[in-house]
């Protein structure tokens, strides 16, 4: 038995079932019950009364005060033709209420004909009967035949059989519409379920509120989960095959040179200081692909660096970093002046990383004789910005500037000295200590780099 259909239409017919068996049970029971208690309830009228215990103190062998008695009750004891009452003489009948008919032995009966009494109503005995014993080899017999019940009970088992049918056919077809609207549903979500094991992650479309509308809801956004992180992964890819492709491109282009040159060398006979010029391009090029190489291992490192919170003056951090640049600015005369103070709490050397790279672009894309404006800011926030008078971005180029290998002028960039990934490193340092970096610029007059501590930088004091 596969099919939830089946299963649904079984359990239908087997409640209906359960549901008209229970209810017909029941009122068979009651119905047995009420007669039984029917039939007591007159006994006790008839044989508990006053009179008839009169009646019987007086007995003197005159049985006619009796039969009168009982005459009298007839209505309450002779109901049917089923109930009838005897009076018994020495174990002979010499009175009923009817004629005709044997008279059963029943267990009372004999109870009482041998001087007992009579005992409690028997369901199993031959017939409901009440025997009493008046003395003098009298006995008065009630019996009722209980074939009225049995009728009464034939006819409610035939109604519930007719019922149970009409119920049995209702459940079917209630049960065959039900499981074809559930199983339609199941089998929407099962075709869903298929279509995303095998890649495809559209929505499955169910309108119901039940819970197969609950699962679907939760199987789309399930799907939707996956797909986000398909493309997430795909694009990931595509970016990891792009960094490769840039990382060859960016080595490709000094080796090249180097080949070539050491080849002249080795080839073709020159002067000194031809040879001289050629080796010293050999060596910058092999610089600029030492740079390369250990910026690309310092950025693949820098996820897994600890970050090490300190408190630090921004002040002399960025004093410190002007003092090491001193030589590239002054080759440019170029001035830089820092103004404000704040103490953060935060990693020293990823601070110093950023600044370091930001004030060194300052220095290469400023024209000589500019100035160099470190800000540091101490409200509503703290931070950093470095602002140079320089050659300035474009707002294209702005869109890209923090890219891996992203470089506005390639040329200018590779006599700069320039790898494209000090941005980047930035940027990556800056999230590290959970700071921002942004950029303003207008081509041909100033950028402004600012790095902004988004949690103060756990400012502990304005300095
Ligand atoms: P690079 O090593 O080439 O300087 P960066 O990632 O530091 O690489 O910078 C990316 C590009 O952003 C640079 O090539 C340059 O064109 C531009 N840039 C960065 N800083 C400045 C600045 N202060 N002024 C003008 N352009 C800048």
């Amino acid at each position: 038995m596969k099919k939830i259909s089946t299963k649904l239409n079984l359990a239908m017919l087997l409640v209906t079932f359960s549901v008209l068996a229970f209810v017909g049970a029941v009122l068979i029971f009651n119905i047995v019950l009420g007669y039984y208690r029917d039939f007591e309830n007159a006994m006790t009228l008839v044989f508990q009364s006053e009179r008839f215990y009169n009646i019987c103190r007086d007995f003197d062998g005159d049985i006619e005060p009796v039969i009168n008695y009982l005459d009298a009750s007839e209505s309450v004891l002779c109901q049917s033709s089923e109930k009838n009452y005897y009076i018994l003489k020495d174990g002979n009948i010499i009175k009923s209420s009817h004629t005709g008919g044997i008279l059963k032995m029943t267990d009372n009966l004999k109870q009482v004909l041998q001087g007992g009494y009579s005992s409690d109503r028997d369901i199993t005995s031959d017939a409901l009967d009440f025997a009493f014993n008046i003395g003098r080899g009298y006995t008065v017999y009630v019996a009722d035949t209980r074939r009225e019940l049995f009728s009464q009970i034939r006819d409610i088992a035939i109604l519930f059989a007719q019922a149970l049918m009409i119920g049995f056919a209702l459940a079917a077809a209630l049960g065959f519409i039900i499981s074809k609207r559930l199983t339609a549903s199941i089998k929407k979500l099962e075709k869903g379920a298929l279509d995303m094991s095998h890649g495809n992650f559209s929505k499955i479309e169910i309108k119901s509120r039940d819970e197969i509308g609950s699962l679907c809801k939760v199987f789309n956004e399930m799907g939707e989960q996956i797909q986000n992180d398909f493309d997430e992964f795909e694009k990931a890819e595509a970016a990891q095959r792009e960094f490769v492709a840039n990382v060859s491109h960016e080595l490709k282009t000094p080796l090249t040179v180097i080949k070539s040159y050491s080849q002249t060398l080795r080839k073709v006979e020159t002067d000194a200081q031809t040879r001289n010029r050629f080796l010293t391009t050999i060596d910058n090029e092999t610089d600029r692909m030492t740079q390369i190489v250990s910026q690309l291992l310092y950025l693949s490192k820098l996820e897994q660096q600890p970050v090490v919170n300190e408190s630090l003056s921004l002040f002399e951090l960025c004093s410190q970093i002007a003092g090491s640049l001193r030589i590239e600015s002054d080759k440019k005369g170029l001035f830089v002046y820092i103004t404000g103070d704040c103490i953060v709490y935060s990693d020293r050397e990823l601070i110093k990383t950023i600044i370091y790279n930001l004030l060194s672009n300052a220095i290469k894309y400023s024209h000589p004789g500019g100035d160099i404006n470190i800000t540091v800011k101490d409200k509503p926030y703290a931070a950093v910005c470095v602002k140079d008078n320089g050659c300035g971005i474009s707002p294209e180029d702005m869109e890209h500037i923090f890219e891996r290998f992203y470089r506005v002028d390639k040329a200018r960039g590779r006599n700069t000295g320039g790898t494209g990934l000090g941005l980047a490193i930035a940027k990556q340092s800056a999230a590290m200590i959970n700071a921002t970096l942004t950029v303003k610029s207008k081509q041909g007059e100033f950028s402004e780099f600012t790095l902004k501590f988004n949690d103060g930088g756990n400012n502990t004091a304005d300095g």
